[in-house]
């Protein structure tokens, strides 16, 4: 694939240069003001706050963003979704907080360093932080795959998979079971080789910024950093509802075992913005929660018209 830009990134119509350069732009640059300003405030010892203040300042942007120069015009129009995307947000949120507390408490944290000494600390640690990058993404890599290719994983991960539409606000919204799977599988790699406390700080800023990127609807065109970094256009392919580009593209925030395992995918037509699950999905909270809990009888119970499909997602 020859492409300069991303298939998925192409918009309709004619831009001014402006437009262009600024669209050209936007990807590394928010998030690089996003990592400096974590870096000053964590120099000024207030690491946790002014990550937060980031945070909010980067969801704002983009919700401003959206409206301004949205990639897909369809997908500003409400989806209904947003109280279950606030509560699978906030629930999984808040689970993630006392789950870390309640593992580092029991000691489950000290008992994974199984091999301490192999973490290289005389390392720089921004070059530290690459590396947990690429180590912590193995995890992530697989367990998502394993999110698609497993169906009784598939159930939990179909949650995220089933809006009908990407931008910012649905970042979050993930089955609590199916963060619990991330978490199992992202970070015991660097406990084990004894990563340092400040990197496992940065891997998980980092994701949080790339997170709210990836999935905003904003016309960020990333040239050739969508080769290696998981970027809205690439991950634009991820929620496709044709396997053969949904099933592409798993890397958290960086796509490096996407191509090493075959799995990269970009082309050079404009993706669908038609996107969703080939399954049905309820459109509350509470049904999203138990879906996975009776999955096949739910899919068949729509199948023979017991439920009807058009009242879900
Ligand atoms: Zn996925
Ligand atoms: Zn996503």
């Amino acid at each position: 694939m020859s492409v300069a830009t991303s298939g998925a990134e192409v918009a309709a119509g004619s831009e001014p240069l402006a437009y262009r350069a600024l669209a050209g732009i936007l990807w590394p640059g928010v998030l690089g003001l996003c990592i400096l300003s974590t870096a000053l405030g964590m120099q000024a010892g207030h690491g946790p706050l002014v990550f937060v203040i980031t945070y909010v300042c980067l969801a704002l942007s983009l919700f401003v963003l959206e409206r301004v120069m949205p990639w897909e015009r369809e997908w500003l129009k409400n989806d209904g979704q947003m109280w279950p995307d606030f509560l699978h947000t906030f629930i999984t949120k808040t689970f993630v907080y006392w789950f870390t507390l309640a593992a580092g408490a029991l000691g489950i944290f000290d008992a994974l360093r199984v091999g301490e000494g192999l973490w290289p600390h005389q390392l720089p640690l921004p070059l530290q932080v690459v590396l947990g990058l690429v180590i912590s993404e193995f995890g992530f890599y697989w367990s998502h795959r394993l999110g698609h290719e497993f169906k009784p994983i598939w159930r939990f991960h179909a949650i995220h998979h089933s809006v009908r539409r990407l931008w910012f606000f649905n970042t979050g919204r993930f089955h609590v079971g199916d963060t619990l799977r991330a978490m199992c599988f992202g970070l015991p790699l660097m406990f084990a080789i004894g990563a340092p406390e400040v990197v496992f700080t940065w891997v998980s800023a980092i994701t949080a910024f790339v997170g709210l990127l990836t999935h905003c609807n904003v016309d960020m065109r990333t040239r050739w950093l969508h080769r290696w970094f998981n970027t809205p256009a690439m991950h634009r392919w991820h929620h496709s509802k044709r396997l053969y580009e949904g099933d592409k593209n798993y890397g958290e925030n960086l796509l490096l075992w996407d191509r090493l395992f075959g799995t990269w995918y970009d082309a050079d037509y404009r993706a669908s913005a038609d996107i969703g699950i080939k399954e049905y999905m309820p459109r509350t909270y509470l049904a999203q929660l138990l879906a996975p809990l009776w999955w096949n009888r739910l899919q068949a119970k729509v199948a023979s018209g017991a439920i009807d499909r058009s009242g879900g997602l």
